[in-house]
């Protein structure tokens, strides 16, 4: 049956399958999740998940019950043979539907402060889902220690783990508060498009060849910049995205090809007022999220990028009192970010990117192309326990302002046209003052769950070379895709 049968394909009609369905129906009907037993005290009730670990005492067997919700002990008692015969062929991760009768643990079983420490589930009855080969680590415990390779092919066991469970719950615990304050605050999610133009923002592109136009190519975004900032020419004025990002760098640390941010941006604003804004949704953040933690200065401290750098040798300064506190949270705003830096690859290029607006003070030098190191943008970031959390700017709206950082960055006249055309030109029909902002999910995920690497709350990662090794990619395609591609592989 293929997936789009299956409401309204003819199988759905025959009468073994509405027999199957509505068995299936039933089923979840009369589920009752296992965090939910404690009221069910005395009822015989239906549970349904996976087998999490098995304890065979001979007359008896214990064995534990695990769905998305948490663990019961289940008891197959000696006075039950057909029960206690299907308790011994079960096997860790096994999927089961378990009929039983919730029973209060005797005082002296119970277990303070765990989920069903004081009930147990006298097992009435085992309807065996599905069986599971031996897993290839233990999914009852932490697979921290385990080899990360073999974590990463089989993504989906590792995930059923409760430290990963865990992880990706609270991602999307933070991911809602974050789409609901943007709400809140006027906010409008648009999505921009995943196949664009390339453009420079600092980093090498993922290419797509397209198939319609031979020899041409897409890239994928490295952020949605320029979109956003379109999206404020076109009267918007408070625009926000979860997006997906994509840079193709070398193997660097904790970098993952494929990232994500809370990207905005807002019309008619002051730096000032970006900055608040994201203060006061951060605090709220913590407060409403992870109220165990502690803020370590309110208001967020703030030093100029050239303050922090004599300070602390870093732009990244981290300001935690006690870094052993798995609950402090050092936030930091560092302000005036030079506009040009040389870098090993290049001459010259723009610190964050091109689009960021010159300091008032600086703006002579900038207009007459002197003294470049020295010219400061309205750009700031967000530092947190030492890990930047995100870059912003308050923008060039502008387009003689546009085309001079663009002169600045020795982009020709006629480059500038191919590549920022739509850029200069928007500029020229009304384009309000705008600023934003785009702080990184996966960073701030990692640090508030306090892991050690953003691997650890990625659903499904890539390693640090940006493989997939459960699905095997990247991987070559076929003769006749590279063929309709108009593409030749050099031997
Ligand atoms: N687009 C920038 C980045 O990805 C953030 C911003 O300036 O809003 O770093």
């Amino acid at each position: 049956m293929k997936g789009g049968d299956f409401i309204i394909g003819s199988d759905f009609c025959s009468l073994p399958f509405l027999f199957f369905y509505a068995k299936i129906l039933l089923v979840m009907k009369n589920r009752v999740y296992i965090k939910d037993l404690k009221d069910n005290v005395g009822k015989e009730i239906i549970i349904a998940g996976w087998v999490n670990i098995r304890r065979d005492q001979g007359k008896m067997v214990f064995f534990d019950m695990r769905d998305m919700t948490g663990l019961v002990q289940c008891v197959a008692l000696p006075s039950r043979a057909d029960v206690i015969e299907k308790a011994k062929e079960i096997r860790p991760e096994w999927v089961l539907k378990i009929t039983g009768i919730v029973n209060k643990r005797p005082d002296k079983n119970v277990k303070q402060d765990t989920l069903n420490g004081d009930v147990e589930l006298e097992v009435t009855n085992i309807e065996i889902l599905n069986t599971a080969e031996t897993a290839p680590f233990q999914i009852n415990e932490s697979s921290i220690e385990v080899n990360e390779d073999l974590r990463m092919k089989y993504k989906y066991l590792d995930l059923r783990t409760e430290r990963m469970q865990k992880n990706i719950r609270m991602r999307d615990k933070i991911v809602t508060f974050f789409r609901k304050y943007m709400h809140n605050n006027d906010f409008i999610e648009i999505e921009t498009p995943i196949l664009m133009k390339g453009t420079p923002e600092g980093s090498r592109e993922y290419v797509v060849p397209s198939r319609l136009f031979n020899g041409q190519f897409y890239v994928l975004p490295q952020s949605p910049q320029q979109f956003k900032q379109l999206c404020m020419v076109a009267g918007f004025e408070k625009y926000f995205q979860i997006a997906r990002c994509m840079r193709d760098e070398d193997t660097r640390g904790d970098r993952q090809p494929e990232f994500t941010q809370l990207d905005y941006e807002m019309s008619f604003v002051t730096q000032e007022e970006v900055l608040e804004y994201t203060e006061t949704m951060f605090i709220e953040l913590v407060k409403n999220v992870y109220p165990e933690k502690k803020i370590t200065q309110i208001p967020f401290p703030r030093m100029s990028y050239a303050q922090s750098m004599e300070k602390y040798g870093s732009d990244k300064p981290d300001l935690r009192v006690d870094k052993n506190n798995p609950n402090e949270l050092a936030f930091v705003w560092i302000l005036d970010f030079p506009m040009f830096e040389k870098t090993d690859e290049r001459e010259l290029q723009a610190v964050h990117h091109p689009f960021c607006s010159i300091k008032e003070e600086d703006k002579k030098k900038f207009m007459k192309g002197e003294d470049l190191f020295s010219i400061r943008a309205n750009a700031y970031d967000l530092v947190l326990n030492s890990y930047e959390l995100s870059s912003g700017s308050i923008r060039i709206h502008e387009r003689d302002i546009q085309k001079q950082v663009f002169k600045l960055l020795n982009i020709s006249e006629e480059e500038q046209q191919k590549k920022f055309g739509h850029m200069l030109e928007a500029f020229t029909f009304g384009a309000p003052p705008h600023g934003g902002f785009a702080p990184g999910i996966d960073r701030i995920v990692m640090i508030l769950q306090n892991e050690p690497n953003i691997r650890e709350v990625i659903a499904f990662p890539k390693t640090g070379e940006g493989r997939d090794l459960m699905m095997g990619s990247p991987a070559p395609i076929t003769e006749k895709q590279l063929k309709e591609l108009g593409i030749k592989l050099s031997k």
